[in-house]
């Protein structure tokens, strides 16, 4: 069975070949004279196909590149994880692309982030975490693409082919490889466009299409001719062998191995020597040249042996086995080959396993031992249903927990969700909140506001309503003498109703109304010896006195500069001669002082009963007053201080109202009229008949 081949997965586990021009190169950068880029552009180149030496030569530049920062520093990171992961120290290839990563990310270098995202997701895949490594190949593809560096591109290009092709999408593996070799071409960079081209092979060679991969090889082989490479050209005949191999040219394949084997003695690169030489092994088993598949079988043990790689020793020991079987030695093959069949068990490599019990069993039944051939076929079945079966399961551990994660997701959708809904619930609250705050504070503004307009409102409703009292008393009351004026006696007496009958006073005697008008005598002697003040003085005093005379319920008015008129309600009849005499008296009697000047005055007096019915038909009360008024006239003219009372009427079908208002004293001397008279100053009471 070959001991190392082309397919992505080898590819990443193997060790490599060294071109000429890298020893070369080797020598160079150990020289400080020549630039720290151009050194690692040689180590880089090294790099690809002896690691072992390549990596002692890094770990020299550790602190030179770490001065050096910037690019320098990141083609550093990047070779050292790479030389890591080809020698399978994936640990230390982890933690250099995690310092290439991060120095990518704290510089803002994208090619130093895209190159660490890539290596990193080589090493995933090569640690069987499928999902982490395609996931890191997409995030470095990504920034890759957005970037000017060919190389850089063509790397990602490359890389993210691979996952695609591991991910069974051919189609897009085989797009991403090409317009990867597509760059390199019209870039010009031969060394890129033989490793794109040799990929390419590799797929062809995956989809079982040899001529396109034989076309693809003849392109890489001029592009690797021209960067004078030994081990590009070396690694192009191991691509070239199973390319052959596959398409059933053995001995083409035998001598693309041959070739390969030569470069890579030259170059000294011992694990991939050791891998090639069991490849020839195998080859020539295919061949049936079982003497050279021994002897070849016998080196790569050797080979094998000297690195201590368990794997390439394991196929030499079952290649030796197979070509001492098909040299008839069945039970010294058999011997052989279960050792080598034990060896890779126990690492625990069972597809490997599989592959070679497939192979041992078709070895056996060649040779003509079938109960041997059976026994490894039903090994190699078991196995298989055993890798079926944990395929399977895997399968339905990752179709579990994808589905697991959708759940998840899902929920998380859902609670975020109903978190949107909770948060704008909440929101909506929040707002009724602050609307309802609001209407209450406008409410109790409003409030305060309609309080206080309220309280305004009172008190100028009080103050007006005390105005209208003060307008209404003044519309009423003479300011003088606060007695009532004309104008309010002349409403009064505008809805006043005489009563038909007034009833009777204490006497017994009939009640009637009656009209007192009033008149000051001489009073502007008084105006003009003593001053109008004085005057003022005596109106106030004959107003006191008036209000003191007479009773509450009687209507005293100021009824012109110097008069006044008094309405009596209810006085028995006899009686008005009575209140004349006490009016004469105490006005007369009542001592004014004005400015510490003693001050008197009389009155003269026209009265009457009301209301006066001369003809039965009683008079208004204007006329009634004219009566009185014309009485008082009388009083005056016959000597002043005195009173001239309407008594009654007589004989009035001789005479009119009219010729009585006329002339009263006429009327009086005719005996029309009756008039009593009361003198002021002496209580004789005169009957005087006309
Ligand atoms: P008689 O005895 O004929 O009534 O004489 P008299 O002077 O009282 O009458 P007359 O009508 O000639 O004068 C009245 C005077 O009263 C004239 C006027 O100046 C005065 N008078 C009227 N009203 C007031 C007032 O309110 N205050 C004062 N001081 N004098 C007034
Ligand atoms: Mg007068
Ligand atoms: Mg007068």
């Amino acid at each position: 069975m070959p001991a190392a081949s082309t397919t992505r997965r080898s590819r990443r586990y193997s060790t490599s070949l060294v071109a000429s021009l890298c020893l070369v190169a080797a020598i160079a950068s150990a020289q400080p004279s020549v630039p720290l880029a151009d050194r690692l552009a040689e180590i880089a180149e090294l790099n690809q196909y002896v690691p072992e030496r390549a990596l002692p030569m890094l770990q020299a530049l550790e602190q030179e590149t770490q001065a050096a920062g910037g690019a320098d520093r990141a083609e550093f990171l990047s070779q050292l994880c790479i030389a890591y992961r080809k020698l399978g120290n994936f640990d230390r290839a982890n933690s250099s692309c995690d310092e290439l990563i991060a120095f990518g990310r704290s510089q803002r270098d994208d090619v130093a982030l895209a190159k660490g995202l890539l290596d990193k997701g080589d090493i995933a895949f090569i640690r069987g975490e499928l999902p982490e490594s395609h996931k890191l190949i997409w995030e470095g593809e990504k920034i890759a693409a957005r970037s000017n560096n060919a190389e850089l591109r063509i790397k990602a290009l490359l890389t993210s082919g691979d996952a695609f092709a591991e991910e069974g999408n051919f189609p897009l593996a085989l797009e991403h490889k090409q317009t990867a070799a597509s760059i390199a071409r019209s870039s010009g960079n031969q060394a890129m466009l033989a490793r794109a081209l040799n990929q390419l092979v590799e797929l062809y060679i995956d989809l079982h299409e040899y001529d396109k991969g034989f076309a693809a090889l003849e392109e890489a082989y001029d592009a690797a001719e021209q960067t004078q490479s030994v081990g590009r050209i070396a690694l192009l005949k191991r691509s070239e062998y199973a390319l052959a191999r596959d398409s059933g040219q053995l001995k083409r394949a035998r001598e693309a191995l041959l070739a390969s084997l030569t470069g890579l003695r030259k170059l000294g690169a011992k694990a991939l020597i050791a891998g090639t030489l069991g490849n020839l092994a195998d080859s020539y088993l295919k061949l049936k040249d079982y003497d050279n598949a021994a002897l070849y079988a016998a080196k790569a043990l050797e080979a094998g042996r000297a690195l201590n790689n368990t794997w390439i020793t394991a196929v030499a020991h079952i290649n030796m086995g197979e070509a001492q079987i098909g040299k008839g030695r069945i039970g010294e093959g058999k011997r052989l080959a279960e050792e080598g069949l034990a060896m890779i068990e126990k690492a625990g490599d069972k597809p490997s396993l599989q592959m070679a019990l497939l192979e041992y069993g078709q070895t056996l039944e060649s040779a003509g031992d079938m109960a041997g051939a059976i026994k490894a076929y039903h090994r190699e079945r078991d196995l298989s249903n055993e890798l079926f079966e944990k395929r399977r399961q895997k399968q339905m551990f990752e179709l579990q927990a994808k589905y697991d994660t959708d759940k998840k997701q899902q929920q998380i959708e859902l609670l975020k969700r109903e978190n949107q809904v909770k948060s704008a619930e909440l929101d909506n609250r929040r707002l009724q909140q602050r609307v309802w705050w609001l209407l209450a504070l406008v409410f109790a503004l409003s409030s305060v506001i309609v309080g206080i307009l309220y309280r305004k409102v009172r008190s100028a409703n009080a103050k007006l309503e005390e105005k209208n009292l003060e307008l209404k008393q003044q519309s009423v009351r003479d300011p003088l003498t606060g007695l009532y004026n004309r104008r309010h006696f002349q409403e009064y007496m505008r809805s006043y109703q005489p009563l038909e009958k007034r009833g009777v006073g204490t006497s017994g005697e009939e009640l009637v109304g009656a009209l007192f008008l009033l008149d000051v005598d001489q009073f502007k002697h008084i105006n003009d010896s003593c001053g109008h003040a004085a005057g003022d003085s005596v109106l106030r005093a004959i107003a006191d006195c008036l209000r003191e005379i007479l009773r509450e319920t009687d209507m005293i008015v100021r009824w012109g500069g110097e008069e006044f008129l008094a309405f009596l309600p209810a006085i028995p009849r006899s009686g008005l001669d009575e209140v004349a005499r006490r009016l004469l008296a105490g006005i007369s009697s009542n001592n004014i002082e004005y400015q510490g000047k003693p001050l008197s005055a009389n009155v003269s007096i026209g009265f009457a009963p009301f209301p006066l019915a001369p003809m039965g038909e009683p008079l208004s009360w204007e006329r009634a007053v004219n009566l009185v008024d014309m009485a008082l006239y009388l009083a005056k003219a016959h000597g002043r201080n005195r009173a001239y009372g309407v008594r009654g009427f007589s004989n009035f079908e001789q005479t009119s109202i009219e010729e009585v208002e006329q002339d009263l004293e006429r009327a009086w001397r005719s005996e029309f009229v009756d008039l009593s008279i009361v003198l002021g100053g002496e209580w004789p009471e005169l009957r005087a008949a006309g």
